[in-house]
């Protein structure tokens, strides 16, 4: 964990500890998988970031700020092939993929291996160690053809984890023919229970099964696990998910909090297109509301609502009263009666309202003071974000392990309070239409925002909660102590070895 004096273009050290990071080319894996780079960069590492052109495009920003001043941290970017999978061309921005094909473009990333291997090999130092995302499989053969050890990165938290883990270890949904019936999760100390519905298993969802196996059997063989999680925020489950895998985790979060300056903040995740709205006005607007009194709603790069949910959530957030900023993905998908609904309802609130047509600097947002209340769909990113921020959330969960996550947030932690939904909502497909109504979205913003005793209570949570995140990354914080664990595993010895 020396500090370095390195330049971006002086990655040529033979000691240091170089981490190749492999994302899963979605926002939600890229933006943390970036973090994690320059924090690793920040402590003495080298780090290389691999992604596909679109991804690259969208974090070159990012990566070149970072190299300006100073961090040794590489992007590498390689070509995806994706007529080899019958993938449309430009199916790279997974914006644009259609649902049923989302399969395909994980096919076409494992494709990634021959030439990412090719890369590694051209282009020293030699890696020290890879850390790829849980969800590629492929990179085990990429490690194993190196001599390099891999390890499995994780945007979620290690409650999630251990709550899947067990109910698969101790078979819990077995004889239970309905997916929406609750079973307990075994091995825990705390009750929590889940439905098969919302917690099916990683890939365990219809399109994605055959690729379920592949993706657990290299998740056992990890030579660890780097978690973006803080252990004082879940010390029991970070300890309980390290035994149930026999593995060593480290948990280097909140790593959005690496970020202290708002040029890398506003340009983190950005797109490239016009679509995104500058943070200079989204922190002008937010300047003008009084401290704790706006509501920031958002839903992840990947949900997408019912036109019907739209109007609903709209005509709640109306009625709370309270000042909101609302971010909607392209608003043109939704048609034409929605976008007149949003123009009325932009004239009728004035002031009062923001709505974001495209990418928001999320991060910002959240730690501007005006902000006091997060509607969110229970991204781990967005959970954790909002935790750092030390604000109180209405969980409104969609899919993968958001339900989990919302538990964690409502049952564990005490700073939500849950929208009500029930099943999963897949790539805007609904086994049955679920539409939250436009009184439960106004009785949920309201219990955030002015909740009485409770809504205090969650409120003095969400603080506490957030200054241990941000102990936790400081100097003697548990996540920087694990951050430099890892840099010194995994420098390289006099002998060209890794000291692991
Ligand atoms: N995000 C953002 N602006 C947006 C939408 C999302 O900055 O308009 C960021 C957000 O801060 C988070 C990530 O994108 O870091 C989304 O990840 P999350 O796990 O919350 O949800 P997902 O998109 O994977 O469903």
């Amino acid at each position: 964990g020396a500090s370095n004096g390195h330049r971006g273009d002086e990655l040529g050290s033979g000691t240091k500890a170089h981490f190749v990071l492999v994302p899963l080319m979605y926002q939600g894996h890229v933006i943390p998988a970036v973090d994690t780079a320059l924090l690793l960069a920040t402590h003495g590492a080298l780090a290389s970031v691999v992604a596909t052109p679109y991804n690259a495009a969208r974090i070159r920003p990012t990566i070149d700020l970072a190299r300006q001043s100073g961090l040794p941290v590489r992007l590498v970017e390689l070509p995806l092939d994706c007529a080899a999978v019958g993938l449309p061309e430009g199916a790279d921005n997974v914006e644009k993929i259609p649902a049923d094909l989302h399969v395909n473009y994980f096919d076409a990333l494992a494709l990634l291996a021959a030439p990412l291997e090719r890369h590694l090999r051209a282009h020293p130092p030699y890696p020290t160690c890879i850390v790829s995302d849980f969800c590629h499989a492929w990179t085990v053969g990429v490690a194993a053809s190196l001599g390099v050890p891999r390890l499995t990165f994780f945007s979620m938290c290690a409650f999630c984890l251990l709550c899947q883990h067990n109910v698969e270890r101790f078979n819990a949904y077995d004889g239970v023919a309905d997916d929406n019936e609750p079973v307990v999760v075994p091995g825990l100390e705390q009750r929590i229970e889940v439905t098969r519905a919302q917690a099916p298993g990683f890939f365990r969802t219809p399109g994605f099964e055959r690729l379920a196996d592949d993706i657990e059997r290299a998740r056992a063989k990890a030579d660890g696990v780097v978690m973006n999680s803080f252990l004082e925020m879940e010390p029991e489950y970070v300890a309980g998910y390290a035994a149930a895998r026999n593995m060593k985790v480290w948990t280097i979060g909140p790593v959005s909090l690496y970020h202290r300056h708002k040029a890398t903040l506003a340009a983190r995740g950005n797109t490239t297109d016009a679509t995104a709205v500058a943070a200079d006005e989204c922190i002008r607007w937010l300047d003008g509301k009084e401290a704790s009194s706006v509501v920031y709603v958002s839903f992840g790069s990947i949900a997408h609502a019912d036109p019907k949910q739209v109007l609903e959530l709209g005509h709640g957030l109306e009625a709370s009263g309270q000042p909101f900023v609302w971010v909607l993905k392209n608003p043109g998908f939704y048609g034409e009666a929605v976008s007149e609904f949003l123009g009325d309802l932009e004239e009728r609130v004035g002031g009062r309202g923001m709505l974001i047509k495209g990418w928001a600097p999320q991060v910002l947002i959240l730690n501007h003071a005006a902000v006091g209340g997060f509607v969110t769909h229970c991204g781990w990113n967005s959970t954790l974000e909002a935790i750092a921020a030390g604000l109180p959330v209405v969980t409104w969960p969609h899919f993968s392990d958001q339900f989990l996550n919302e538990k964690l947030a409502v049952e564990v932690l005490g700073v939500g309070v849950s929208i009500g939904v029930k099943e999963p909502l897949m790539w805007q497909v609904a086994q049955k239409e679920i539409v939250v109504g436009r009184e439960a979205v106004e009785a949920a913003v309201r219990s955030i925002m002015d909740g009485g005793d409770e809504g205090e209570e969650r409120r003095r949570k969400a603080l506490a909660l957030s200054e241990k995140a941000k102990a936790a990354v400081q100097d003697g914080g548990s996540s920087l102590a694990n951050l430099l664990d890892l840099i010194k595993r995994f420098e390289v010895d006099a002998g060209g070895r890794t000291t692991e």
